[in-house]
């Protein structure tokens, strides 16, 4: 019999889904262990200790049994459940962006306790202002940070020369700003106006707390957006791939060689 261990854990759950009669299985991002699924038994049966603590956005306090391939929710005790949030359908669904980016960037493999820490700051930023993106799009630009994507807002990504004001435009896929000079194979390019690359470079330098009340215009938002989005979605693309692929090398090559080829890859 393999000897059970139990860990204590602060979590953030993202989501859940039902699981054979009344299961559940959950899905949340922890400080320590990163992203952790784990099953909890039960915990759709009306009389269940677990009902209604295991919502996507609830903070918890975890106590959990290391399975073998799933963990186990063995307690749960919310710690906070965002009310803020949850009145409010534009905090709300807000809210539920930043779990569904947290889901695809977090890893299983590896903690990243600053993007826990950002995701906590980010959701009090919605709470405050419910009607405002500028907390999705300083979670976009730090997301993008805190698993070392940050994409160039200072000098040009390919010849490397500071930017000129006005005489730029931005490459998701090549990894930030570029001059009107540079056009490297391949890149994806989109136009970049002054005033968009100064709210990046402001949603860089402060924290969400402390950003000034902004004016900013539906060409502005939208410039914003389309920018942030494109390059998560294109790293978010990566990252799908990569975890597939190495997905797909653990199923085939179980031998130790793998590691090699995958970091060459
Ligand atoms: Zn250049």
């Amino acid at each position: 019999m393999p000897v059970l261990k139990t860990y204590r854990t602060e979590a953030l759950v993202l989501k859940n889904h039902p699981l054979g009669e009344a299961d559940l299985l959950v899905v949340c991002y922890t400080r320590e262990s990163g992203k952790v699924r784990a099953t909890a038994r039960a915990a759709r049966k009306v009389s269940s200790r677990l009902v209604g603590h295991l919502e996507p956005l609830t903070l918890v306090n975890l106590s959990l049994t290391r399975g073998r391939t799933l963990d186990q929710v063995a307690q749960a005790q919310v710690a906070d459940s965002f009310p803020a949030l949850r009145n409010a359908l534009p905090a709300l669904s807000r809210g539920l962006y930043v779990a569904e980016l947290l889901d695809g960037f977090g890893s299983e493999a590896s903690p990243n306790p600053e993007l826990y820490s950002l995701a906590l700051e980010v959701l009090a930023g919605i709470g405050r202002s419910p009607e405002s993106d500028l907390p999705l799009r300083y979670f976009e630009l730090r997301l993008l940070e805190t698993s070392g994507l940050l994409p160039e807002l200072y000098q040009c990504v390919e010849c490397r020369k500071p930017l000129v004001p006005g005489d730029h435009r931005f490459t998701p896929n090549g990894g930030g700003t570029l001059c009107s000079q540079c056009a490297p194979l391949g890149a994806h390019l989109r136009p970049l106006s002054v005033r968009t690359l100064k709210v990046l470079r402001l949603l860089h330098r402060q924290r969400l707390a402390e950003i000034p009340s902004l004016t900013i215009d539906h060409q502005l938002a939208q410039e914003l957006k389309a920018t942030l989005t494109a390059s998560v979605e294109h790293w978010l693309d990566q990252q799908v791939r990569s975890s597939a692929f190495l997905d797909h090398l653990r199923r085939t090559t179980p031998a130790e060689p793998a590691t090699e080829s995958a970091a060459h890859a």
